[in-house]
């Protein structure tokens, strides 16, 4: 891409704090970029419906706006034959951006699912992973601040770009697990692991188990994160199925959640038994997304069970997770 071209994609004003830039640009674009202005006033419409479980709740979401992103086709036959939507050059013309850190840029998300959402790929076209990648997330979180919460989909649970190295974020308190979490500490979790500045828990018993490391130690929650990815991977080669939310507030909480699969079986389904739901990081931060109505029109506490129950870790794998975790640590 042309220097000038690229540099075009820029608001001015860089040296503003990165929380007000990030404002800017998202009154910039609902006001000048029409898909973005008709994808942020769609969310209007979007039709909820609330499931009170022990400790925590769960939300269903029928937001037709998100129907490519939940049915794209990630094998990498479809992907080589698709323009990546994430590379620079084939941004839409309105599209605008601003720099983070490193090659990261921010742009404004126009398919919605939080009230302000945005997308957070590098400048590159390099595949998405996570291992290396950590400390990025934790240090964009911190630079966004306690207002939105930065989650990751790896490249086979969720991501509809797993060619393109990608973050995303959306408003704090949108996902019912950024409200819930201290109550749910209390009642699910465990600490496993806890030294004077960071705190390893695991949280099971609330459908989706999963791990949080909490720390104002940036480099000790990165080492920790390694640790836990390690034990993900077991003898693997491949990136263990995970998502990740982050969020900072004086102290950074990273959230993994293991998973087993990508997608559940009824995404497969044909006519009547086809429920098309992809869960992605935000359906395992508590909002679990419908694009069509058919299903969402279908959504029961039983189905909310069994989804989670089929694309996350079954208290066998991950008691195998705590024992590989714990091992040495005694
Ligand atoms: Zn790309």
């Amino acid at each position: 891409m042309q220097n000038e071209q690229y540099n075009k994609l820029f608001l001015e004003a860089e040296s503003l704090e990165v929380s007000k830039q990030v404002e800017n640009l998202f009154e910039q674009q609902i006001k000048n970029w029409p898909l973005a202005t008709g994808g942020y006033s769609s969310l209007a419409s979007v039709e909820v419906k609330k499931f009170e479980f022990d400790n925590f709740s769960i939300e269903a979401h029928f937001n037709p706006g998100r129907i490519i992103s939940s049915s794209a086709k990630v094998d990498s036959k479809s992907i080589k034959e698709r323009l990546c939507f994430l590379c620079p050059k084939n941004l839409p013309a309105d599209q605008k951006a601003i720099r983070l850190i490193g090659d990261y840029l921010l742009l404004v998300n126009p398919f919605p699912i939080f009230n302000k959402h945005f997308t957070i790929p590098t400048s590159q076209h390099t595949p998405q992973q996570i291992k290396t990648e950590i400390e990025n997330v934790l240090t964009i979180s911190s630079m966004l601040g306690k207002d939105y919460s930065v989650f990751y989909n790896g490249p086979k649970c969720g991501a509809s770009a797993p060619d393109h190295l990608h973050f995303q974020a959306g408003n704090f308190g949108f996902m019912n697990i950024d409200n819930d979490f201290a109550a749910l500490s209390k009642s699910n979790g465990k600490v496993i692991f806890e030294t004077n500045d960071l705190r390893t828990s695991l949280f099971s018993s609330c459908l989706r188990n999963f791990v949080a490391v909490e720390s104002n130690n940036i480099s000790a929650i990165v080492n920790e994160f390694a640790k836990i990815y390690s034990a993900l991977s077991a003898e693997d080669t491949e990136e263990p199925l995970m998502n990740l939310i982050c969020t900072f507030e004086n102290v950074w909480r990273l959230l993994v959640f293991p998973r087993s699969k990508h997608r559940p079986t009824f995404f497969f389904e044909e006519g009547e038994k086809k429920i098309l739901i992809s869960p992605a990081a935000v359906d395992m931060g508590g909002v679990l997304i419908f694009p069509r109505e058919e299903d969402f029109a279908k959504v029961t506490r039983e189905l909310i069970v069994e989804v989670f129950r089929q694309v996350t870790f079954s208290d066998i794998e991950f008691q195998k997770l705590a024992d590989r975790l714990t091992f040495g640590k005694g």
